[in-house]
């Protein structure tokens, strides 16, 4: 008799963890595994903005990914999923090439939402991949190059859309990185902006009185522009326009004005609910025999019948369901419903300090910035076990794979 077939789509926090869950429980030979990702590394997305400022090194945050699969249990390929078909069963490539699968998982993560503003697609860096990432570093050392050149203030003038999590800790890095870049272009300080714009009237939505109270006068007295009750209405190469009026002669508009799930879902015939897929509480695809959804992608509601938020900490644990919960199909045995269990949030501005609540505790500065860094080490446990975290964290694991670097917006 054929092996059943599993495939998991992503290789983020959701199929990454999943895969490792499925090579601890199934054994050789019991159903043949594929994991698809369209790079060769997985990038730890909570550390992106790093990348993008150019403050953590390209290692540290992609990883390759072969080396963090255990067994010969899961097979990794390296491809771009274009395609599926629930009918038939059978996964596309964008290289035409067709896969079957008896079990589907989808882990395909994010998209960024620019909302339909003008320009803000075309004419905005993203925090959306490593590769994005990579761009946003190397255009600011791009800009700083020019800025020798003709000292036109543009330059050096670095603005970030939104103030939630992801927008606030790309801010706390550019705090960090820009004195830096200054000293080694020669340039003072005072000669470079960072802009941060929000359209509601408070960063950090989410967060507690303290720790919005908190940020907010470490932002301002890094010289940081907080602009809150604001709204970007177009992007052009050279300027930012505000629904107040203002233009801001800018080059760079880092946008993490919001996040909604891949949008190749969309093409895929599902009944999606505000773009993402709804999941029943065994995390199965609503309607679709043998197909899961995990993480970003999809939308599992609450008793409250809100809906979990899109985050690593929910990916993670939703992985550690689901993957049992595939074996568990396979093996025709019952499955077990996923509950959530809210550790807490820290939200890094820059390396040394962070503000947070982990397990009701709330806390600012240095020791939340430990307690980030304690986080980000826990999810290199959970990923590789003990020694890979320690090893890691050393730098002793071997570096490979093809984290090739690209410069446009
Ligand atoms: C800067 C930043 C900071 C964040 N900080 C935190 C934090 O502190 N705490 C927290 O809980 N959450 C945080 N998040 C949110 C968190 O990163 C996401 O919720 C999480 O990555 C979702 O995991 P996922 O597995 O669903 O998707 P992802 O991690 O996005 O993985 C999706 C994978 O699918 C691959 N893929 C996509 N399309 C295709 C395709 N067509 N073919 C093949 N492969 C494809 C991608 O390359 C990727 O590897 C942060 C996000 C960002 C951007």
């Amino acid at each position: 008799m054929d092996k059943p077939k599993v495939v998991i789509l992503g290789a983020g926090y959701g199929g990454l963890i999943a895969s490792r869950e499925l090579e601890k429980i199934l054994s050789e030979g019991e159903a043949d595994v594929t994991l698809i990702n369209k790079h060769d590394y997985h990038y730890i997305s909570t550390q992106l903005h790093k990348i993008g400022a150019g403050t953590a090194s390209d290692h540290k945050v992609a990883l390759h990914i072969p080396d963090l699969l255990k067994t010969n249990l899961v097979k990794f390929k390296k491809a771009v999923v274009s395609n599926v078909d629930f009918n038939d069963k059978n996964i596309v490539l964008d290289n035409g090439e067709t896969l079957e699968y008896d079990y589907l998982l989808i882990a395909l993560g994010f998209d960024v939402d620019t909302f339909g503003i003008p320009g803000v697609e075309e004419n905005s860096f993203k925090i959306r991949s490593f590769r994005s990432s990579k761009a946003i570093q190397n255009h600011i050392t791009k800009e700083f190059t020019a800025y020798k050149e003709d000292q036109d203030p543009s330059h050096l003038t670095f603005v970030v859309a939104g103030a939630g999590f992801t927008g606030i800790e790309m801010v706390g890095e550019l705090v960090d990185k820009l004195p830096k870049l200054c000293k080694q272009y020669d340039i003072p300080v005072k000669e470079t902006r960072i802009i941060n714009v929000e359209a509601s009237d408070s960063i950090l939505p989410f967060f507690d009185r303290k720790a919005i109270d908190f940020t907010t006068a470490y932002l301002k007295n890094s010289g940081v522009e907080l602009m809150t009750s604001t709204k970007i209405v177009e992007c052009k190469k050279e300027s930012i326009a505000l629904d107040n009026g203002l233009q801001i002669p800018a080059r760079t508009l880092i946008w993490s004005g919001g996040v909604r799930a891949n949008k190749l879902l969309e093409k895929w015939n599902l009944q999606l609910v505000k773009g993402r897929i709804p999941v029943d509480e065994y995390l199965r695809v609503k309607g679709l025999d043998g197909v899961f959804c995990v993480g970003d992608a999809s939308l599992f509601a609450k008793e409250d019948q809100t809906a979990l938020p899109a985050t690593a900490q929910v990916a993670i644990q939703q992985a550690q369901t689901c993957g049992p919960n595939i074996a568990a199909t396979i093996r025709g045995e019952a499955l077990k419903p996923f509950t959530y269990s809210h550790k807490g949030t820290v939200a890094s501005i820059g390396l040394k300090v962070a503000v947070g609540n982990v397990f009701g505790v709330k806390m600012t500065g240095l020791f939340a910035a430990l307690m980030k860094q304690v986080v980000e080490a826990r999810y290199l446990f959970v990923l590789g076990g003990p020694v890979f975290m320690v090893k890691e964290i050393l730098n002793l694991n071997p570096k490979k794979g093809s984290t090739q670097t690209v410069s446009s917006r």
